[in-house]
């Protein structure tokens, strides 16, 4: 066990997204959270929640351009230090603007147990799923310095939980994977914006390395007993 040296991203368990009355509520979102305070009272080396933290003329907002359909259409992103670097990107109901009662952690989650907060998606010109860096990777874009301080720690098990199971979640698993972290989402501590597409969705995390896990599997039962 000596090697064993677990931390916990809670991704984005915000108002916005849990009904009954956030603007992009995720169907159940709000029920992970019991489960999510059962992991949070685990020893982990770190818990780390993260927010998204938009300002109002955020480019993922189908508001801030006109004729877009929330949910349905996409926007193209431009890397604002390089043109040539681009990528498509879906455009949501206006969410999480800083500030807000919907940028809220909901009331349920265990706060007192987290460690530290981090915020992303608060350029507004750059759509963020990670709360690692932005899907450039470019450090003059967003950092969130989250992989330093995964090392200073000396993580080793990177286990992911929160909202939602199909953008932001996913992100966290597989670019946690990526950085060479032992990396796994426990599926009842998630929900997916699709649920139909959510198995399809599993297939690409796991490609990454990062593992799909159960509540009663051996790698939360192994949180349950380390010290
Ligand atoms: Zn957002």
């Amino acid at each position: 066990m000596a090697n064993f040296r677990p931390a916990l991203i809670v991704v984005d368990l915000q108002e916005d997204f849990c009904p009954p009355n956030g603007s992009l509520a995720v169907t159940n979102g709000r029920d992970i959270a019991p489960l999510v305070n059962k992991l949070l009272a685990s020893p982990f080396v770190i818990r780390i929640a993260t927010k998204d933290w938009h300002p109002h003329d955020h480019v993922s907002f189908a508001a801030n351009h006109q004729g877009k359909v929330p949910f349905e259409d996409l926007i193209t992103i431009v890397n604002p230090y390089n043109e040539a670097e681009t990528y498509e990107s879906r455009l949501w109901p206006v969410h999480c603007v800083q500030g807000s009662p919907g940028a809220e952690l909901i009331p349920e989650l265990l706060t007192s147990q987290i460690d530290m907060v981090l915020e992303k998606g608060a350029d507004p010109r750059i759509e963020v799923y990670s709360p690692f860096y932005d899907p450039f990777k470019s450090p003059r874009v967003y950092d969130s310095g989250i992989v330093k301080i995964l090392r200073e720690k000396q993580v080793t098990d990177v286990y992911v939980v929160g909202l939602a199971a199909d953008y932001c979640v996913k992100n966290a698993a597989v670019d946690a994977a990526k950085e060479g972290f032992k990396t796994y989402l426990v599926e009842e501590c998630t929900r997916a914006v699709d649920p139909s597409a959510w198995s399809e969705c599993k297939k690409e995390i796991e490609i990454s390395g990062a593992k799909v896990v159960s509540m009663d599997g051996p790698e939360v039962s192994r949180l349950m007993t380390a010290q």
